[in-house]
């Protein structure tokens, strides 16, 4: 008789339920710990008032992996959609709100000159976004090859980018390393819409739509799909938290356990290797395996400890980018908010305060001194117009993604938190007149808080920037990209790795491949 291989899994966020499930389907015996409450991490559902629930960190599901959807039954186990295929909806305090989705303008003053760009622009991305797609479910390719066997993952990306044709290959890799500013000029006039595309390549990180890297992020965002339609956004039932519990779900019903409120303190080492991990109440749990859903610079320099790593790789870990940009504000509201020029039906779509590209450089210029921005940019949901379940009847939730609020603000968060409040009220007053008199609750969340409540350095969506110099097999850092590290017998599995953040559950089924042997 084998004996049963034990795993610990450092944290259920949605990545670590997901590579639990995998890991206790093939028969290992999984123990998942959590420091917080309730499972889900930044993928959850929380009470911020009496009677008004809300997504607390990650609100809109665009990249939720559809093999780990149907692998794990994660509809029988209660996923549902309130709403899919939500529009984007632009405000400016002086057009009319300019709403598009899949290439197609709905509403706002657009040329047809300017809907046809739209099509073909985003028929373009979409093709360049489907060849990042096709390596979520991957496991990074070795930067060296000790046999034929290495080589492969790197010639099917080859392939992947070949399959675009000549013109198409060579615009990809033309504009991958470009700008959002610069290819939105190419092709665009209308400020408005500009904007709202450009918006989608700054979201979560700490970039400006002239910073390099922003189209590579633009595409990240549009590689994911809702139930077959590429680039879609969609409202999970019951809020994010429903996606993480039908995970945890699944998980336990393969044989998993989970216990919460159980903080790890450290990761045991004895004879060179993992050998499970020590609890902040003292209590030590033995395992064959330890995996960790914290990011990469939590697990491997405090749980683990530099002492352990070799001088170089605690280098790099060290200079992973974690500086969080983007804060979350939850408002309990007494009834439904108006925007200026904006139908009751647009009222449930996804709402963007970002007027044009300079208004959205000029507002990550401050958070690059250490400064909150005076004008943020916003991406705003009213989820209950969907889901009744999230607000009492009459009254309505409002949450919003706002940056940008650097992480590592000068004179500090404690001190800085109502100045920014009461400068993003200003913002939504400007464009919602009236909403701060439906106020009934807010709650807002800055990297600082993010981080102090779900364990992520620096509060960061991505656990670590996102960026072609973190890609693949450089993410999180190069001797780690295939979620193995270098001390044997632990493994990372959250966002941190390859593919990055965003609720997807793509990186805790590559690890779980991994530690299968089954890469
Ligand atoms: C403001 C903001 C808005 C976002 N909006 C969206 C969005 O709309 N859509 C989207 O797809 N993504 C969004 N994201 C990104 C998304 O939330 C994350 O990338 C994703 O949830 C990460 O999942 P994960 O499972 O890898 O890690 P996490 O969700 O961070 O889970 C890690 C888990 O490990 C636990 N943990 C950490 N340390 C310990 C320890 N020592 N002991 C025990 N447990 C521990 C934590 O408590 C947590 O539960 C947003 C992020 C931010 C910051």
């Amino acid at each position: 008789m084998t004996r049963q291989r034990s795993v610990v899994v450092i944290g259920a966020g949605h990545n670590g339920l997901a590579c639990a499930a995998y890991l206790a389907r093939a028969g290992l015996k999984v123990l998942v710990l959590e420091a917080a409450a309730q499972p889900g991490g930044a993928a959850v559902t929380r009470e911020f008032a009496p009677g008004f629930r809300v997504s607390a960190v990650a609100h809109l599901l665009n990249l939720l992996d559809p093999v780990v959807v149907k692998d794990l039954a994660l509809a029988q186990h209660g996923l549902a959609y309130a709403r899919e295929g939500l529009r984007t909806v632009a405000l400016s305090a002086e057009q009319p709100p300019l709403s598009f989705s899949a290439g197609e303008i709905y509403a706002g003053n657009v040329s047809a000159e300017e809907r046809a760009a739209l099509r073909a622009y985003t028929g373009r991305m979409q093709k360049f976004a489907h060849v990042i797609a096709r390596q979520h479910g991957r496991v990074p390719p070795r930067l060296r090859f000790e046999s034929w066997r290495d080589a492969l993952p790197a010639a099917a990306v080859a392939l992947d980018i070949r399959r675009l044709g000549r013109r198409g290959m060579q615009e990809f890799l033309r504009v991958a390393t470009m700008n959002i500013f610069d290819v939105l000029e190419e092709h665009f006039t209308h400020p408005q819409l500009k904007a709202a595309l450009a918006l989608d390549a700054v979201l979560g990180t700490r970039l400006g739509p002239r910073s390099g890297n922003t189209v590579y992020a633009s595409l990240y965002r549009q590689s994911g799909s809702v139930n077959g339609r590429p680039g879609a956004l969609a409202l999970p039932r019951g809020g994010m938290g429903v996606v993480s519990a039908a995970l945890a779900a699944a998980a336990m019903v393969a044989g998993a356990q989970l216990r919460c409120a159980a903080r790890v303190a450290g990761i045991l080492v004895q004879d060179g290797r993992a050998a499970g991990v020590r609890l902040l109440s003292g209590e030590e749990i033995l395992a064959d395996v330890v995996v960790s859903n914290a990011d990469p610079k939590t697990t491997l320099l405090q749980l683990l400890g530099a002492r352990h790593l070799e001088a170089e790789f605690a280098r790099r870990v060290h200079q992973v980018r974690a500086v969080g940009t983007a804060a979350k504000l939850h408002l309990a509201l007494g009834g439904p908010p108006q925007f200026r020029g904006l139908s009751p039906e647009q009222l449930g779509e996804r709402l963007v305060i970002a007027p044009d590209l300079d208004y959205i450089e000029r507002a990550f210029n401050p958070a690059k001194y250490g400064e909150y921005s005076g004008q943020p940019v916003m991406e705003i949901t009213v989820p209950s117009i969907h889901d009744a379940s999230l607000a009492p009847a009459g009254s309505h939730v409002l949450s919003a993604v706002v940056q940008y609020a650097p992480y590592d603000l000068k004179g500090g968060w404690p001190a800085g938190k109502a100045g920014f409040q009461a400068t993003v009220m200003a913002v939504l007053e400007r464009h919602a007149p009236g909403i701060g008199g439906l106020v009934r609750h807010a709650e807002l969340l800055t990297p600082y808080d993010i981080e102090q409540q779900f364990g992520i350095a620096g509060g960061h969506w991505h656990h670590g920037e996102l960026a072609l110099d973190r890609f693949m097999m450089l993410r999180p850092v190069v001797g780690a990209a295939q979620y193995a590290m270098p001390l044997d017998g632990l493994y990372l599995c959250g966002a941190g790795c390859h593919p990055g953040g965003g609720v997807m559950g793509s990186a805790g089924r590559n690890a779980a491949r991994v530690i299968l042997g089954k890469r």
